[in-house]
């Protein structure tokens, strides 16, 4: 391997399974678990992956350990170089990374590359760390004394990402964690892993020390040897509901930090009085962007009577002109395949569920095929309307390109139905009434708020987290939460002669 050659390629068939990143290196597997990785495109097996066993987690936790008892030694001046340095080549290289995420994960290339710009954001905010870790001085306090803080990493701290943003998830906490001193054990998704070694190459080639980034490969074994490991100080989780809860409840039973994002159900509110063209756009945008594979897709329009006639017409124009295919077509499509057959099929059923309940099938996706990639794991974009609220497909997140419309009579009914749903990640609100808009701000139960804008993920100098089953713990991702989280505070109170009163000292000390 040389510094410039990539180790992983989008095209690269393996014939031994993705290996770990341990000790600066690529790590083969001899755990004899594997899990099969898909062009989502095609529905090819175009990879195996390493499924760690316990010998691996612990190999990989020790290496992050020594890794931290260099990296620790740093200055301030050498951390922000290497910073640097991932900032630069991640800027350069990123179009090689959009083609991985795109091979596994399937999203389109310009969605791939979306993601890495999010992520390079936070890695850009991590390069400025000295002015937020330095820490605080109160001089004389009482007469001679002052009261500093200062700010010291954890140590070993574990990410655990979701298939969906195999690059930006991490990327939300790892360029923190690592310029606030920590080492950091990752373990993605096995159903896009590669991303994340390929990641790891561009850190060692940033003069990072082995150790301070390792991937861990694996499954539930993994994830369990972190939250139960004495030396991981904290974790970082993001995917689904129940996941998140298990997570926040074992990780913080044996003490560690943790914060634990899950998933999502989100609501457009439209006004009678919103810009009805705007709120077409932004639906297809948000609902159908990454086959609606995303924690802040809009999944749900609440359409204040009398506009949903109106507003469905628009969309369902708007519908007739996407192109789904291959994400890395020549000439890009506008949405790409789901992540594997398994959830094709599961929003499917969703729909099955809504059209049982009541619902009217307003664009049906079920059984979509691309001429060409029939076996790919497609899902043509489906619009439901009058889907009843007592209806799973309203309640239960799909996390597919399924956009579902509920009438309501007033603004009042549209923000009781928001903040009486389970998940309260992301929410818009569409409309020309400031005054409403700012109503809508303060009353609702949701974490991150849309004014005319459907997908409100925050930039990184604020910090992202949803509300109730979205976010457990009390620590956002990335901005000031982010710093805070990977980081451990002192305070110290200190009082030292002043030389000029030496004559002043008393037998047993000094006159205050
Ligand atoms: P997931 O919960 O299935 O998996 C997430 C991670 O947990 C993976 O690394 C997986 O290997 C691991 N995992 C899975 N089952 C486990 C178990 N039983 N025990 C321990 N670890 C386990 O989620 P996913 O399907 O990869 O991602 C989609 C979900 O993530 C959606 O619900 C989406 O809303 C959510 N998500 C939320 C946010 C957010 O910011 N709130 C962002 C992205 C994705």
């Amino acid at each position: 391997m040389t510094s410039t050659e990539p180790t992983y390629t989008a095209t690269q068939q393996e014939a031994t399974p993705i290996p770990h990143w341990i000790d600066g290196a690529a790590h083969t597997s001899a755990s004899g678990r594997t899990a099969p990785v898909y062009n989502p495109a095609t529905g090819a097996v175009s990879a195996q992956v390493a499924l760690a066993d316990d010998a691996e987690v612990r190999l990989a936790i020790a290496s992050a350990q020594r890794g931290y008892s260099v990296w620790s030694t740093y200055s301030v001046a050498k951390r922000q170089t290497v910073m640097f340095a991932f900032r630069e080549l991640l800027n350069a290289r990123k179009s090689d990374l959009a083609a991985i995420i795109t091979s596994e994960h399937g999203k389109v290339l310009s969605d791939a590359m979306g993601e890495i710009l999010r992520g390079q954001e936070v890695v850009e905010l991590a390069c400025g760390f000295p002015s937020i870790v330095k820490g605080a001085y109160s001089e004389n306090v009482s007469t001679g004394i002052d009261v500093y803080s200062i700010k010291q990493p954890l140590g070993v701290v574990g990410i655990i990402s979701p298939f969906n943003f195999p690059a930006m998830v991490p990327m939300w906490f790892f360029p923190i964690a690592i310029a606030a001193g920590n080492a950091v054990v990752l373990k993605p998704s096995e159903k896009d892993p590669s991303a994340a070694l390929w990641i790891a190459q561009l850190w060692k080639e940033a003069g990072l020390p082995d150790g301070v980034f390792t991937v861990l490969q694996g499954d539930k074994l993994a994830v369990d040897g972190l939250l139960n490991s004495p030396v991981v100080q904290s974790i970082s989780f993001v995917g689904s509901t129940p996941i998140a809860q298990y997570i926040y409840e074992t990780a913080s039973k044996s003490g560690k930090r943790v914060q634990a994002l899950g998933g999502a159900k989100n609501h457009m509110l439209v006004l009678p009085d919103a810009d009805l063209d705007l709120v077409a756009d932004q639906a297809i945008n948000a609902g159908y962007g990454a086959a609606g594979e995303r924690c802040m897709a809009i999944s749900v329009v609440l359409a204040v009577e009398p506009v949903a006639d109106e507003l469905i017409e628009k969309i369902k124009e708007r519908i007739a002109k996407l192109r789904i295919g291959n994400g890395a077509a020549e000439v890009e499509p506008d949405m790409g395949p789901l992540i594997s057959g398994v959830h094709r099929d599961k929003v499917s059923s969703y729909v099955d569920i809504a059209e049982a309940d009541g619902a009217d099938i307003v664009v049906d996706g079920r059984g979509f095929q691309v001429e060409g990639n029939e076996g790919g794991f497609f899902f043509g974009p489906t619009l439901l309307d009058r889907v009843p609220i007592s209806s799973r497909a309203y309640t239960e997140e799909i996390f597919g390109p399924v956009l579902s419309i509920v009438r309501v009579q007033s603004y009042d009914e549209g923000v009781e139905l928001i903040n009486s749903g389970e998940f309260g990640n992301g929410t818009a609100i569409f409309t020309n009434d400031g005054g409403a808009a700012r109503r809508f701000q303060h009353e609702i139960h949701v974490g991150m708020i849309g004014v005319n804008v459907p997908i409100p993920v925050p930039v990184a100098y604020h910090s992202f987290g949803g509300w109730k089953a979205s976010l457990f713990g009390d620590a956002k991702a990335y901005g000031v939460h982010g710093f805070d989280f990977f980081t451990r505070e002192k305070a110290i109170t200190a009082r030292w002669i002043d030389p000029a009163k030496r004559d002043e000292r008393t037998h047993g000390g000094i006159n205050l």
